[in-house]
């Protein structure tokens, strides 16, 4: 089943998650709801899912980024991006840590919860995230690059937090604009034409 995915400026979205019970973690409502979010993520396409985005206010998201989701990208862009495929999986109740001394990195990133358009937004390179799986087992995942972003985008929704909190509000572009200005562009090209000083 799809879920309908709200979109900002409903209030669920801003809301903090509360945390899953080691009994929520085991039940078959929970196993529903992630083959159901799984349905919607694959059905947007998107490469994440929270799920405060289905108005559901539980530490919980799933992720899969498809090898088919890269064709629009060059290998240089892919490489730039430190883009590679990640298989579908869960995470429940993470905890994140941003390993910044391994630097930030900044991309154009959309959301299914602001549908249409994309914004540069800086992220750290790496992270840990240390969390729990669908079978209830902590997890510890070390990411970097584009899962390293994608990480740290899911677990902001758990908390309220969108990219549009973050990023740079000059770049704000439709998805329009994206392809008739700025799909071919460098990220120093980008911010150099849109006046991105800091
Ligand atoms: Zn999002």
């Amino acid at each position: 089943m799809r879920l309908k995915i709200i979109q900002v400026g409903e209030p669920a979205l801003r809301n903090p998650a509360r945390p899953l019970s080691p009994e929520e973690i085991k039940g078959a409502p929970l196993r529903q709801l992630i083959e159901f979010m799984r349905e919607t993520m694959q059905d947007a396409p998107g490469v994440g899912l929270a799920a405060p985005q289905v108005g559901m206010p539980v530490q919980l998201a799933v992720m899969e980024d498809r090898v088919e989701y890269h064709q629009s990208l060059t290998p240089e862009q892919l490489a730039e991006r430190e883009r590679t495929p990640v298989p579908f999986h869960v995470i429940l109740n993470p905890r994140l840590t941003l390993l910044d001394k391994d630097g930030h990195a900044e991309f154009l990133e959309g959301c299914l919860s602001f549908n249409g358009f994309s914004a540069l937004v800086p992220r750290a390179r790496r992270v840990r995230v240390e969390c729990f799986d669908h079978t209830g087992e902590p997890k510890v995942i070390e990411a970097s690059g584009w899962y390293a972003r994608i990480l740290q985008h899911e677990i902001d929704h758990l908390h309220g937090t969108l990219y549009i909190d973050r990023m740079h509000t000059r770049s704000l572009m439709t998805a329009e604009n994206l392809q008739r200005h700025w799909k071919d562009k460098s990220i120093a090209e980008i911010r150099a034409a849109l006046k991105i000083s800091e």
